[in-house]
């Protein structure tokens, strides 16, 4: 009988989370005219690409790879983590490229691809601060060991290589050039040759994890399957390998740190350093998507469950703790020492994308929306050229949060994996909208674009207009190369649906009633959802229009009952963006304000305010609310995300 309940669980599981079989529209065929994500794309390759490109300059991280290459004389500048930073900077400048081509930028790549090249050693290494250092000695500690991957865990040696993999596919699909795509195939070749079961080979994993998700990336660029079996193996040996402590400021950093303390298919939490496991578990997804699992499958749903249900911040940031930069036990979300991690929030973009293309959930997309519009886009100035690298939920104006952030932001840090991390998503934010399956067309982002889609038997032409994040209005015009019948799939958000999150952390406290309409060419359709979609299928033809209307009330959010630090206390937000109050708007005071259960605000668009923004006001005029993203790009101020209730 166990053995039948089993065996049915099983199939359960397969049945329910088997490939879904969708693939992303690539960057290159979603284009921007105008709106919200189009000024941040505009940004990004004006403001945020170049200055990190400089950044990098002046802090002698480009000279690290000259010196190493023998094309400059010099010394080793920065930490051994500084190579990742310039792959991350390259990445975002080739999807700017994908974007809108600038023959200059491209250029400039070549001159830096230059030097990549020169650095990287005849077997394929490439790890500039060994190769100009040689073979350098020292404790455990943040040290690139005695000698090659001699100490993973500090090195960083694999962390910065897998950047470089997605530097180098990004910039062969936006050129075609294979440059730095060659120099990251040569590293590759190298770890296939160092790393796996076999006699005379290393058996160990990645101190922080990132090559897994580039090897699998860099497999289905070359289709060499010997890429992914190598991302399965570091996934694989994940708390079986030898291990060396880690010592940080000269306490001891567990395997757990690493999500190494026991085999990935019995972890049941998200543990540890956020960035890294939310890597690991990105590459998880992606391993599921090409060679599906079911103990693996249980490990990630389990895993995902506990980050999402219990340990995430209402901006969808993750990582809550300072102290190793870490998920802290279930529901310890403290507010004004929140860490967050900008670098976290774009681990749980990543990680809730594959999940989403391995399960077809839009619980996923809702999870993403929330991190995009809150967690990621607060790590960035509305300038695009100041930084946070944490983001807590209030500030008092003067705490600078241990990181030389929280209260203001930044142009840098010495440790800039953050600023780099901002410029490489977000010019790569259209591949997120559209994704087909077979003869099935899906909207997963509301952004005004356009895009071309090629289905299994008809291109598909389709512009969506819309004003979104600052009203629920979408409409979508469907061009098909000839009439022809398929399925068109739009995810209907969780907030739209009376939904604040997946799960039950957060809530919507009001019960204000959320209308929906859909209409094909005027017409009125049916409006259910299945998994978070609207299907529609029907014989589209040449400019069918479709028209979307959400209701974008202002919302008020409970906390689930077990964050103690959220006793009591009303976050609001409007569709997918969340307030805050800052002192600037509300007489320099904010974390004494109250807000009462039956009290209302009205949204109002200030085309002058913070690069354009939605504000809402109290009908008493008493209180003012900005997006919690544009926060602290007025100076230092108080700022509250969770309120007392009156
Ligand atoms: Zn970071």
């Amino acid at each position: 009988m166990t053995k039948y309940i089993s065996f049915l669980l099983i199939l359960f599981y397969q049945s329910a989370f088997s490939q879904s079989n969708i693939q992303p529209v690539p960057l290159k065929d979603v284009k921007t005219q105008k709106g919200f994500w189009h000024d941040r794309l505009q940004t990004a390759s004006n403001v945020t690409i170049p200055h990190v490109l400089q950044q990098c300059a002046q802090s002698g991280r480009f000279d690290n790879f000259a010196i190493a290459g023998g094309l400059q004389k010099g010394k080793f500048k920065g930490a051994l983590f500084d190579d990742s930073d310039v792959f991350k900077a390259v990445e975002g400048a080739a999807y700017t490229l994908q974007n809108h081509y600038n023959p200059k930028l491209d250029k400039y790549l070549d001159s830096l691809i230059t030097l990549f090249a020169a650095a990287q050693e005849p077997d394929g290494y490439l790890y500039t601060i060994r190769t100009i250092n040689k073979d350098t000695t020292g404790s455990y500690n943040w040290n690139a060991g005695p000698y090659r991957y001699s100490f993973e865990n500090g090195s960083h040696e694999l962390y910065n290589v897998g950047h470089l993999y997605e530097a180098a596919i990004a910039h062969y699909e936006a050129t075609g050039k294979r440059s730095l795509l060659d120099v990251a195939i040569k590293n590759a070749d190298h770890l296939v040759r160092t790393f796996g079961p076999n006699p005379g080979q290393l058996v160990l994993v990645p101190g922080h994890e990132e090559v897994e998700i580039a090897l699998i990336r860099l497999y289905r660029t070359t289709g060499k399957k010997e890429y992914f079996d190598l991302a399965r193996f570091f996934i694989d040996m994940r708390g079986r390998s030898d291990k060396r402590p880690l010592f940080l400021d000269g306490h001891k950093l567990g395997p757990s740190y690493f999500q190494d303390q026991i085999p990935v298919v019995r972890q049941k939490e998200a543990v540890g350093h956020a960035v890294r496991a939310q890597y690991l578990y990105s590459a998880i997804a992606d391993m599921l998507i090409v060679q599906d699992d079911e103990h693996y499958s249980k490990a990630i749903h389990h895993i995902w469950d506990d980050a999402t249900l219990k340990k995430q911040y209402v901006t969808g940031g993750v990582g809550a703790r300072e102290d190793g930069e870490a998920f802290d036990s279930a529901y310890v979300l403290p507010n004004n020492n929140a860490y967050a991690e900008t670098c976290a929030a774009v681990a749980n973009l990543l990680w809730n994308h594959k999940m989403y293309l391995y399960t077809g959930d839009a619980k996923y997309m809702d999870v993403f929306e929330r991190v995009l519009y809150n967690g990621f886009l607060g790590g960035m100035s509305v300038k695009g050229n100041e930084f946070f690298y944490v983001n807590p939920m209030a500030s008092n104006g003067a705490n600078d949060f241990g990181k030389g952030s929280g209260a203001i932001r930044h142009d840098w840090f010495g440790t800039a994996c953050c600023p780099t991390n901002v410029s490489r998503f977000l010019p790569s934010m259209p591949a997120y909208i559209y994704a087909i399956r077979d003869n099935e067309l899906i909207v997963n982002l509301f952004a005004e674009s356009q895009t071309s889609v090629k289905l299994k038997d008809t291109v598909v032409k389709l512009h969506q207009e819309t004003n979104y994040p600052w009203d629920g209005n979408i409409k979508l015009t469907v061009s098909p190369e000839k009439a022809h019948n398929f399925p068109i799939s739009i995810r209907i958000p969780g907030w739209a649906q009376g939904k604040a999150i997946p799960g039950d952390l957060y809530t919507y406290s009001d019960k204000v009633p959320v209308r929906l309409d859909v209409k094909i060419n005027g017409k009125k359709v049916e409006t259910n959802t299945q998994n978070g979609y609207l299907k529609l299928t029907k014989t589209w033809k040449k400019g069918d229009e479709i028209s979307i209307t959400m209701d974008m009330p202002v919302r008020k959010v409970v906390a689930d009952a077990n964050i103690k630090s959220n006793t009591g206390k009303i976050a609001i937000e409007r569709g997918p963006v969340l307030y805050c109050a800052e002192g600037k708007d509300n007489q320099g005071k904010t974390n004494s304000i109250k807000i009462a259960a039956e009290q209302s605000f009205k949204p109002q668009f200030r085309p002058e305010l913070l690069g354009g923004i939605n504000t809402l006001t109290s009908e008493n005029n008493k209180i003012t609310l900005i997006p919690y993203y544009a926060w602290a790009n007025r100076g230092a101020n108080e700022m509250t995300v969770w309120f007392d209730a009156k």
